[in-house]
């Protein structure tokens, strides 16, 4: 079949997968509102189609040998023509991956160095030198809990006011569940990295777009790893604790991406094993990235399986995570 043909195929899938009724993620994905924005149905993300040939620069052979399918496995938008030279490739992105300067732990992000946020709320008039002193008390003599918290409880601060000073600290947006979507954004990232990191997918905005929502603190360094993998721009917010906690636990009721983790003595076990994986399922696309101390590898077994809203699934049928640690991190 020629390029062009089986690039028809694809997009004759695509568009069935999209009329079955039973896709009420898509509705989810995508309401009605913000659906007008899509560019269009038919598109295989262009970033996924493989490059003609070998993608290894050291490759000897060529394309004319040994696997005859010159489609599949597809990782990271680049195809190898057999399996050392996919190992290879895996290895490139391991590498890139472990000197991303991702940090291994949220608490080892950057912007540590924040005013605190009494005294950016003192600053904003919102609380006076009493109440500050008062919260500081309270906090000093109970030994535990946020100074925005004994502001609530200490002082009447309201909630809203907190997140607001949050917002403020932090320099970013405070978010709100308007157009939360939990069950297409239980499909953006693997469970285990929603649960561990405090990271609530909230909504997509039209195809280019995913607001994703913080507690009380952002973590840069898992936004730029979702960025990377979702292929979105990834703006992230705080929505102070009460929203925050409500919307986590309706999103983690939802069906996530099938996930299985794995332990690896090293990068290169962990490189091999990625080849192995791909060489068993052959996807039409792979991608890897860090995200602190974990390596996510994201899996999509047809083209159907991508969405139009940059890499996010379209369902949970024909994607698979598996998520290593490396060496002794557990
Ligand atoms: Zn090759």
């Amino acid at each position: 079949m020629s390029f062009l043909g089986a690039r028809l195929g694809l997009e004759k899938r695509m568009v069935e997968v999209v009329s079955q009724d039973e896709s009420a993620w898509f509705e989810d994905l995508y309401p009605p509102s913000l659906s007008r924005n899509f560019v269009g149905f038919s598109s295989v993300p262009a970033t996924e189609t493989p490059r003609k040939g070998c993608a290894n620069p050291m490759c000897a052979s060529g394309w004319t040998k040994p696997w005859r399918n010159k489609r599949r496995p597809i990782f990271e938008g680049q195809w190898a023509c057999g399996a050392g030279c996919l190992e290879a490739l895996v290895r490139n992105a391991t590498g890139r991956e472990l000197g991303s300067g991702v940090a291994a732990t949220p608490q080892e992000s950057p912007h540590r160095h924040r005013l605190p946020l009494g005294l950016v709320m003192l600053e904003q008039g919102w609380i006076t030198h009493p109440q500050l002193r008062r919260a500081i008390d309270a906090q000093k003599s109970a030994g535990a809990g946020k100074i925005g918290e004994w502001l609530q409880h200490e002082c009447g601060v309201s909630l809203e006011t907190i997140t607001r000073g949050l917002g403020l600290q932090w320099n970013c947006r405070v978010l709100s569940l308007d157009g939360f979507t939990p069950r297409s954004m239980a499909l953006v990232m693997p469970r285990l990295l929603v649960e561990e990191f405090g990271l609530l997918p909230l909504r997509a905005e039209g195809s280019r777009r995913l607001y994703l929502g913080f507690r009380d603190r952002l973590d840069a360094s898992a936004a730029f790893s979702l960025e990377q993998m979702s292929e979105l721009h990834v703006e992230s917010g705080i929505m102070g604790t009460e929203m925050f906690t409500h919307a986590h636990e309706r999103l983690l009721d939802c069906e996530f991406i099938e996930a299985t983790r794995e332990t690896m003595r090293d990068t290169d076990e962990m490189s091999q094993k990625i080849a192995e994986i791909l060489i068993d399922h052959q996807p039409v696309a792979s991608r890897l990235v860090r995200l602190h101390r974990y390596y996510w590898l994201r899996t999509w077994l047809e083209a159907g399986a991508q969405s139009r809203v940059g890499m996010v699934p379209a369902s949970s049928e024909d994607v698979f995570d598996t998520i290593f640690t490396v060496g002794l991190q557990n």
